[in-house]
């Protein structure tokens, strides 16, 4: 290991208890029935929940958490992600343009050090806004990897693979991820095969991405029509629609993650039926960088399985998933001026159930036998009042419509207290953001950038 991971390994130690009782909270569940419990108990044992209703329990020699005046939720899974390391850099360019001329230089001056950094700040971030898993498409995966073992966060990681002359990732650095890194920190790290996108990939790049995966017996995640220039960079290239050259060359399935298709066809939207393909819908990353607004409604419709996501910060510039949550509703009702569209609890229900099903995590609801990731949020400020007792809608609209990320208070991962009261038990964090400012600094000296003009297209 080539970072020091200093004074961050000794913060006070992991708050760790095979016994968790969090007790009279708002336990909103997000079971099939969307269960709400008022004055709720969740129990958890070890890394999974064990009971979850109204009655109260024997505390004997478990930790108690009183949820008085709390709600007691799944914690949200971030869908699309990428630990990022230059937020507000360079972000006045449009997709292209900011691609090649910042993200690709540098996440190729990336090292292991600086990743690990930008890992824990940016896992840190997600926590302190109640996301207990993320989807993460970055390089380094081994440090990210270590990150995430020593936050506590679950981690689905994947490469960004390229072909060769872009001097990014190749399937064996995945391959090599995968076999170094895949179910570490008790099964919370997964690796997947990640495919940058169809403008830097040849089809046969994607066919032997599919072939590895099957191999490895694990999935895949990949941008896909993200802007109309990537529609427009795959016909030229291949003669087709990206999810139509996806299809063609096997990436697609129930273990692929599509993120964005904000440009999906008709045919392109069958296609993700056809196929059982997961969804991540960016809505805030769409709109931040012009890509225009994804077709969710038509999505949902085709029964399509769509989870939410931030992306990055790079393109965000929040990690904040309830500000996703909110974009992910007004959006939608803003341009088809309907205000029936992605009603509060659907919109919960893609930012928790809908994305662990993605990635084949056994959560995203509150329900006994399912992981224990949970997190409690304090109702006690302006966001939640009124509040009206025993409301399960005033409940669901406030966490979506009035809520962001410091309604947080705690955060419990696989069974794991990873933030208590706001304060990580896991990590300094103050070292932390140092470390990350540092590494910053570092990588932007490192980088080469390209003149803006040699990479603008028409
Ligand atoms: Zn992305």
């Amino acid at each position: 290991m080539v970072y020091d991971l200093g004074s961050a390994t000794t913060s006070g130690g992991v708050t760790v208890s095979d016994r968790i009782i969090i007790r009279n909270g708002i336990v909103v569940t997000m079971n099939d029935a969307d269960d709400v419990h008022f004055g709720g108990t969740v129990v958890i044992d070890g890394d999974r929940i064990a009971h979850v209703g109204e009655s109260d329990v024997p505390t004997d020699g478990a930790k108690v958490i009183d949820a008085t005046d709390k709600i007691v939720m799944p914690g949200l899974v971030d869908f699309h992600y990428h630990t990022a390391l230059g937020k507000g850099w360079s972000d006045q360019l449009p997709l292209w343009e900011y691609l090649q001329t910042c993200w690709y230089p540098m996440i190729r001056a990336l090292d292991p050090e600086s990743a690990y950094w930008a890992a824990l700040a940016s896992y840190s971030e997600s926590i302190r806004c109640g996301v207990t898993a993320v989807n993460d498409m970055y390089r380094q995966l081994e440090a990210l990897a270590d990150a995430a073992e020593k936050i506590g966060i679950r981690a689905v990681l994947s490469n960004d693979v390229a072909t060769d002359e872009h001097a990014l990732d190749a399937l064996a650095d995945n391959e090599k991820a995968f076999r170094e890194k895949n179910g570490a920190a008790n099964g919370r790290v997964k690796v997947l095969i990640g495919i940058e996108w169809l403008p830097l990939a040849s089809e046969q790049l994607l066919r032997d991405a599919r072939a590895l995966a099957n191999d490895l017996g694990t999935g895949i995640h990949i941008h896909l029509n993200e802007s109309l220039s990537e529609v427009e960079i795959s016909k030229e290239m291949f003669g087709r629609r990206p999810t139509e050259v996806a299809y063609d060359c096997g990436i697609l399935g129930p273990d692929c993650i599509a993120a964005h298709c904000v440009w999906l066809s008709d045919t392109e939207i069958a296609l993700m039926r056809e196929t059982h393909t997961h969804i991540s819908h960016n809505p805030s990353s769409n709109a931040k960088l012009g890509n225009g607004v994804a077709r969710l409604p038509e999505m949902l419709a085709a029964g399509l399985n769509v989870g939410l996501g931030h992306d990055a910060a790079e393109c965000n510039n929040s990690r904040d998933m309830f500000e996703v949550m909110k974009f992910a509703s007004l959006i939608h009702r803003a341009v088809r001026v309907d205000a029936s569209l992605q009603q509060a609890p659907d919109v919960l229900r893609m930012a928790t159930r809908n994305g662990a099903r993605g990635l084949g995590i056994d959560a995203g609801e509150l329900s006994p036998g399912k992981k224990a990731d949970v997190i409690v949020v304090d109702t006690r400020s302006q966001m939640f009042t009124p509040l009206m007792p025993g409301s399960k809608d005033h409940v669901f609209s406030h966490l979506v419509f009035a809520a962001n990320g410091s309604c947080v208070e705690t955060v419990v991962i696989d069974g794991q207290v990873v933030y208590e009261d706001r304060e990580f038990q896991t990590i300094d964090e103050d070292e932390v953001l140092a470390q990350a400012n540092r590494a910053f600094r570092a990588v932007i000296e490192r980088m080469e950038v390209p003149d803006l003009e040699s990479v603008r297209r028409s």
